[in-house]
């Protein structure tokens, strides 16, 4: 019999342990912020910013929206983080990605200070990640890390597989889950004979983007299912990246999609910006 991952459930603790200290920090004169820079009219983004000012209000944080038009220059949005990572009032910096094509958007990454990078994109701490020297990581693999804690999954010494190699989601997933002593596989689009790892894995974690493609046959009983993926079925529901309705009779534990690791990305996100402002005022 399997286990539901309720990731609405362990978001809802994560912001309330967050709200706890910005009041208490509030209670010192200490206001904790967020700016949200968005550009362009993508819907989908539009989603995102809005789901994580609502967060914002649930914990308490300031959020500041800046919404600029698709027209907007790489120069004047790369100036207004300048003037965004200068600003005391504004403890973490969120650009929402994917910037229009005119935009290069490692440029836009690099530009934001390390101290105010809530998404953990840049280079510096990317590599903080690495040396397990971060006062933030990236919020979708920690919203992950937190959810197996949350649920007593110890990943000491298990054979953890990540399917998918990305900057945001695989990369620091891998990181994470090596400072915990799993021992770690990462399979990405080149990987021969994939199912030949995932059937060995105690803990399978698919960020990958295609509906449905973990499938049960790929899956050993007993494992630990966590589904990063947001898609479209073939009805246009939304739907992981793991077959869940078959995959889940083979399962411990599974997340679902909706309500596994998306809320969590956005709990993560509102404690990494309490770190900033933490950080900022040497708390
Ligand atoms: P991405 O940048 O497109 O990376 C996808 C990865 O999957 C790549 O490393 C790719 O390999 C690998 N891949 C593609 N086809 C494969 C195959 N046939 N076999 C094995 N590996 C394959 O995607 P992402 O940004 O990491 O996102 C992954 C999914 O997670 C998406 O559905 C996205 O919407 C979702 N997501 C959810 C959250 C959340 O909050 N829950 C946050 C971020 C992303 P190569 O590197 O070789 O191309």
């Amino acid at each position: 019999m399997y286990k539901r991952i309720d990731g609405k459930e362990v978001s809802s603790y994560i912001k309330n342990q967050v709200k706890i200290e910005v009041e208490k920090l509030a209670e010192q004169g200490v206001e904790v912020s967020l700016a949200v820079i968005i550009v362009g009219n993508n819907p989908a983004s539009r989603v995102y910013v809005n789901n994580k000012k609502k967060a914002c209000e649930a914990t308490g944080i300031i959020s500041h929206e800046y919404a600029l038009s698709e027209e907007t220059s790489e120069a004047e949005l790369l100036n207004l983080i300048n003037k965004l990572n200068s600003d005391e009032k504004i403890n973490g910096i969120l650009c929402q990605l994917p910037l229009p094509e005119h935009i290069d958007e490692k440029k836009v990454i690099e530009a934001i200070s390390p101290m105010k990078d809530v998404d953990c994109f840049h280079a510096v701490n990317v590599g903080k990640l690495w040396l397990g020297e971060y006062e933030f990581a990236a919020c979708t693999p920690m919203g992950v890390m937190l959810l197996l804690d949350y649920y007593g999954i110890d990943v000491e010494g298990k054979n953890c597989v990540i399917i998918g190699r990305s900057n945001i989601v695989g990369k620091p997933m891998a990181s994470l889950l090596l400072e915990k002593s799993a021992t770690v596989t990462v399979c990405h689009s080149r990987t021969q004979n994939l199912s030949f790892f995932t059937k060995n894995a105690d803990i399978v974690i698919a960020a990958v983007g295609k509906a449905k493609f973990v499938t049960a046959d790929m899956i050993k009983e007993g494992a630990v299912v966590i589904d990063v993926g947001i898609n479209r079925d073939e009805n246009g529901k939304l739907c992981g990246d793991v077959d869940f309705e078959n995959v889940k009779e083979k399962a411990s534990y599974i997340t679902p999609v909706p309500g596994g690791c998306g809320p969590m990305t956005i709990a993560v996100l509102m404690k990494n910006t309490l770190a900033a402002a933490k950080n900022q005022n040497n708390i």
